[in-house]
């Protein structure tokens, strides 16, 4: 079980003197929601939300994240609304907390869902990213809980962690992230290779681990005559389990082939000293060739940064070393989130846009790869055209569809996307549930209801004065002809 306390003590230290009054309140305003609420697992609901919270601080998110966090579930499973929230909290906690709401409304199943929930997923990353941290948070509490659902559900929450989560952890530089998200569903989708692989690691292990304090001890001893050397940790650590296995398959399934089963990742105070750490390591242990990488001075694509080195420690036996700072550690990590933060520190906030924060890390560039990848398995990523993201807009049907448009896209635009007769028939719209001009140009994140008279024969033509799509423009005029010829017949008639 999880407490306030505990989340209250890390952010203590994460927020040196800052005031923790609105944590404490989403929480009881949490505990208040979901009171007399209980997961499936016999715990009271809001140990779900304290566990969503405490992940999100080990991704070291900011307050209003963690509010959101707490709260991630009131709008979904309560009687109080989002607007609740937003008196309460505030409109930036209320709208993390309506994209989570926004997010985990699916409708379809198989393919379907996947890209429904990828367009979900990207609507999400457009507006903020910080709703698809919480929910990260969200989904690693709900694997960890995952034993108490039913085999299909279990199986379905996995896939959907693997095929689409870990992926875009991945993208977004998430590493530990991913690894968790790809541990914990690696047990339900291929429970014989799990098995498999853990009872591999734990036999391992042991003798890793007698070994890796020998190692520690001579390196401690050597670091000893080197007091001006900052280091903040030095730490074993074991290799995720998924990945093991991944790494296993491409080597015959030989265990003694994989040289990172337990990694020793030191954290140096500066770019200069993780070079003088290396220098140190070669000297107590003679490097394996070819496997030393320098990742400062030349980062990977995504941007991770560190020295890699592999020595023989003694006779068969080899050992990883991970050598970088402190920043490049919680970049490599938790990627965009760790990115973000160092953002923040250095910026007051409205002077860090959005955009601004994400380009800085690339990670546009990323979502392109991304779709790439997945081009074939999925027609929508094509039309959707990533690379072309910012000039698009994202808004929902009443369904919880979401339809890329143009910016500046009108409900007509929204209608036409949809289907023809829809347009042509269409009356007056709703966005958000308010009556709104036809000719109102939408929002990403709205939802646009279309309300069509079934007795309507055609469009419009001062529609044409403000769509915005050719789709549009192309099927109102088709109407009008139509329309204007039939008339025309009628009259000779
Ligand atoms: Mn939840």
């Amino acid at each position: 079980m999880f407490s306030l306390a505990q989340l209250l003590n890390i952010l203590k230290k994460q927020f040196p003197g800052a005031d923790l009054d609105m944590v404490k309140l989403a929480y009881d305003y949490a505990a208040r929601a979901h009171a007399g609420q209980v997961r499936l697992s016999g715990e009271p609901y809001v140990s779900h939300n304290l566990a969503t919270a405490l992940n999100l601080a080990a991704m070291h998110v900011d307050l209003p994240t963690i509010q959101a966090g707490l709260l991630h579930d009131v709008p979904e499973e309560t009687a109080y609304t989002t607007e609740d929230i937003k008196e309460n909290f505030g409109e930036e906690v209320a709208n993390l907390v309506d994209g989570i709401t926004k997010l985990s409304k699916l409708k379809y199943r198989g393919m379907e869902r996947y890209v429904e929930n990828l367009r979900k997923m990207f609507l999400a990353l457009s507006k903020d990213v910080r709703v698809i941290l919480i929910k990260f948070a969200d989904r690693l509490h709900n694997l960890e809980t995952l034993d108490v659902l039913s085999p299909e559900k279990q199986k379905r929450i996995a896939l959907e962690s693997m095929e689409i989560f870990a992926p875009l952890a991945h993208r977004l530089g998430m590493w530990e992230i991913k690894g968790q998200l790809e541990d914990l569903s690696f047990k339900y989708i291929q429970p014989e290779d799990y098995a498999w692989v853990s009872t591999l690691m734990a036999t391992t292990s042991p003798s890793k681990e007698k070994n890796l304090k020998i190692i520690m001890r001579a390196l401690h001893t050597a670091l000893t005559k080197q007091p001006d050397l900052k280091i903040y940790s030095i730490q074993g650590r074991a290799k995720h389990l998924y990945s093991l296995y991944k790494k296993l398959l491409r080597h015959d399934r030989d265990i003694s082939r994989i040289y990172d089963l337990i990694a020793v990742r030191i954290i140096a105070e500066s770019v200069v000293e993780c070079y003088t750490l290396l220098g140190i390591i070669h000297q107590l242990w003679k490097p394996l060739r070819g496997r030393i990488k320098d990742y400062i001075a030349q980062p990977k694509p995504n941007g991770y940064q560190s020295l890699h080195t592999t020595v023989i420690v003694g006779p068969g036996e080899i050992v990883e070393f991970q050598i970088r700072t402190q920043k490049m550690d919680e970049e490599a990590q938790y990627g965009v989130a760790a990115h973000w933060l160092y953002v923040e520190k250095e910026k007051p906030k409205e002077g860090a846009k959005l955009d601004a924060r994400l380009q800085k890390f690339s990670w546009v560039n990323e979502l392109i790869k991304l779709q790439q990848e997945i081009k074939d398995t999925t027609k929508y990523l094509e039309t959707v055209k990533i690379d072309v993201f910012p000039d698009n807009i994202f808004v929902f049907t009443p369904k919880g569809d979401v339809i890329a448009l143009p910016d500046q896209a009108t409900p007509i635009d929204f209608a036409y996307h949809i289907h023809t007769d829809l347009g042509d028939k269409c009356t007056a719209t709703r966005i958000n549930n308010r009556l709104m001009p036809l000719s109102t140009p939408l929002k990403s994140g709205d939802m646009v209801e279309i309300i069509i008279d079934k007795k309507r024969v055609r469009p419009s033509h001062d529609w044409l004065d403000f769509v915005k799509t050719r789709t549009a423009r192309e099927h109102i005029k088709q109407s009008l002809n139509r329309a204007s010829r039939l008339l025309t017949i009628f009259k000779r008639g």
